[in-house]
């Protein structure tokens, strides 16, 4: 069988499972007060070319939803892609972190904002009129639903505009490291450099077992965070583990290079597919999603063969982009442990190849 359905379907990576049987040895203090926690810290603060103030937990959930509760407070509103993760996927987490904010989407095609839609929903929310909810963050996904990257450019004019209006602005990155290798940037350029206040610094994606770190930039913003982590059950008692999935993680560059690799088997997909008659991709494969429409004969094929990927709908394709009765819309998510021969076997199959030779 081969699952790309997401990039969760994986477990982690050898060097993060092996920072954890290290640090599992002998004893440490609890609660994130350890000496693997400290050191996770100052490797991220090497990443991202500053002192942070750094708060793991397990799930990225749990990190968007409190990153956003550090933001607003529950008479706000955060401004995020009609079809993002917090809007969409999170079960009402970040309305219930931040005790109700409401969360206000703008939509975009190819999974992005635009600044006009961005200014419309602002302007429905008056400053001090007391029957409106304040505008208080801005969150971004990088990478974005529609597996597309935003430009440096493109994050700078969204932070400008959100400074402009007085919020906050968080950064999404359950997908950093692919959006960063993507762009060719920092981890400083892609954040701080470009207006972000916050970032969902994700790694389980990308090679940990469960650990995501909230990442702050300014200490004002996070003098309570460790309240709140702990009042929203995302305090680890053995914090240490956190602590060593991250070092794991970020030593030697194996984020770098998991998502490097994750991201050519993107490519390598994104290009054979192109070949492929009855294949149409709605999106650029920007980072380590790929998208595409194909006739439902060869869904079939794909099932037939032990090929998971994941069925998608979106209401951000390209205008004109149609899709058909007789087409099936998929999703599939490279990781670090995609084989390219898994790639080989997903484009001979949807050619027919396959079929052909057995
Ligand atoms: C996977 C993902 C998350 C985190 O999801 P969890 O399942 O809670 O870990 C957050 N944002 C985006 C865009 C994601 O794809």
């Amino acid at each position: 069988m081969i699952n790309l359905a997401s990039d969760n379907v994986v477990g982690a990576s050898r060097p993060v499972l092996e920072a954890l049987l290290a640090a599992n040895d002998g004893v440490a203090a609890p609660y994130g007060t350890d000496p693997f926690t400290a050191k996770a810290t100052a490797l991220l603060s090497e990443v991202f070319e500053r002192e942070v103030q750094n708060f793991m937990v397990a799930t990225g959930t749990g990190a968007n939803a409190l990153a956003l509760a550090a933001l607003t407070p529950p008479w706000g509103a955060v401004f995020c892609h009609a079809e993002s993760h917090v809007m969409d996927d999170e079960c009402g987490a970040p309305e219930m972190f931040t005790d109700g904010a409401k969360i206000v989407g703008v939509p975009g095609l190819n999974g992005k904002m635009t600044i006009d839609a961005l200014e419309e929903q602002l302007a429905r929310f008056g400053k001090g009129v007391v029957k409106s909810v304040q505008p208080s963050a801005l969150s971004i996904s990088q990478v974005t639903e529609a597996g597309t990257v935003y430009s440096l450019d493109e994050i700078r004019a969204f932070t400008a505009l959100a400074k402009k209006h007085g919020l906050k602005t968080h950064l999404d990155g359950a997908r950093f490291a692919n959006a960063m290798l993507s762009l060719g940037c920092s981890a400083a350029e892609m954040t701080w450099k470009a207006g972000i206040d916050v970032v969902t610094f994700g790694a389980s994606k990308n090679g940990c077992l469960a650990c995501e770190a909230v990442i702050f930039f300014d200490p004002a913003l996070a003098e309570n965070f460790q309240y709140r982590r702990k009042r929203g059950g995302h305090t680890l008692s053995k914090g240490r583990l956190l602590g060593a999935q991250m070092i794991g993680y970020l030593e030697n560059d194996h984020w770098i290079k998991n998502a490097t690799h994750a991201n050519a088997m993107a490519q390598k997909l994104a290009n054979g597919l192109k070949q492929i008659a009855g294949a149409r991709l709605p999106w650029s494969v920007d980072a380590n999603e790929v998208f595409v429409v194909i006739p439902q004969a060869a869904q079939k094929a794909l099932d037939e063969g032990e090929i998971r990927a994941a069925p998608w709908s979106s209401n951000c394709v390209p205008d004109g982009f149609k899709i058909g009765a007789d087409e099936a819309f998929l999703r599939f998510v490279t990781s670090f442990a995609t084989k390219a021969d898994e790639i080989d076997m997903v484009l001979a199959t949807l050619s027919g190849r396959r079929a052909a030779a057995e």
